[in-house]
């Protein structure tokens, strides 16, 4: 019997386009502030995006640290490399942007609405600072909307380690098979998920990770699948 759902957050109710054009606006911004008119922002962004990539990876199951600090390492990599300053507003004008451009999937809110009429708990398991996550909940008017909410700050560890997984299962009071956990991520999302007994779904929007669908028991395109899915578990 399904109890509870976890969703991810980046990449999987917030919309991935618009995560990238709110990264872009970072980069402007923070050229902008140190008056660093000749560097080009979408080549420096194409970087920060594959470095941060690269460093999310090697963090993956790693313990928590913050990821203020590793995108500040990352953007004064770049500043030395493109001979600009790193404005010491950097972590301001992140969240800032994130607050302004941050939009969820455009079915996502009707799917957490449903599901929360339709009684189940409804969480959130991401790798995330809190101050980000907070302002950017609070930006797109759903912080209320969570029942529980688990962060890699909190639970002191990157997915796919099992303590953040372990840690929301506790606060819905619910076992693993109980539960199903959404994401964007088959490595660290249906891995995670699956290593404590919680059904996993893999939300592959364009059907571009194909070959990694074998981690995931289900994998949906649309976030409204999952109401089908938990019916069809539960029997109804
Ligand atoms: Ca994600």
């Amino acid at each position: 019997m399904i109890k509870a759902v976890f969703f991810d957050f980046v990449g999987t109710l917030l919309s991935k386009e618009h995560e990238d054009i709110t990264h872009q606006n970072i980069i402007k911004e923070v050229l902008r502030e140190v008056k660093a008119e000749n560097v080009d922002p979408v080549k420096v962004w194409k970087e920060y995006e594959a470095l941060t990539s690269e460093r999310f990876k090697e963090f993956a199951g790693k313990p928590y640290k913050p990821i203020r600090l590793l995108e500040e390492e990352i953007m004064q990599e770049l500043a030395k490399k493109y001979n600009f300053e790193v404005s010491p507003k950097f972590w301001e004008i992140h969240l800032k942007m994130h607050q302004k451009y941050g939009k969820l999937y455009d079915e996502a809110l009707e799917t957490l609405k449903t599901l929360r009429a339709n009684g189940y708990h409804v969480g959130l398991i991401t790798d995330s600072d809190n101050d980000y996550l907070k302002a950017q909940l609070e930006a797109l008017g759903i912080l209320e909307l969570f029942d529980s909410i688990t962060t890699s700050e909190e639970a002191g560890f990157y997915k796919p380690h099992p303590r953040i997984f372990e840690l929301a299962l506790e606060k819905a009071n619910v076992k693993g098979e109980e539960a199903i956990y959404v994401g964007d991520n088959p490595l660290k999302d249906c891995v995670g998920a699956r290593q404590v007994d919680m059904v996993s779904v893999l939300l592959d929007k364009n059907g571009n990770k194909k070959e990694l669908w074998k981690e995931c028991e289900f994998v949906i395109s649309d976030l409204r699948e999952i109401v089908i899915i938990i019916e069809e578990l539960n029997g109804q």
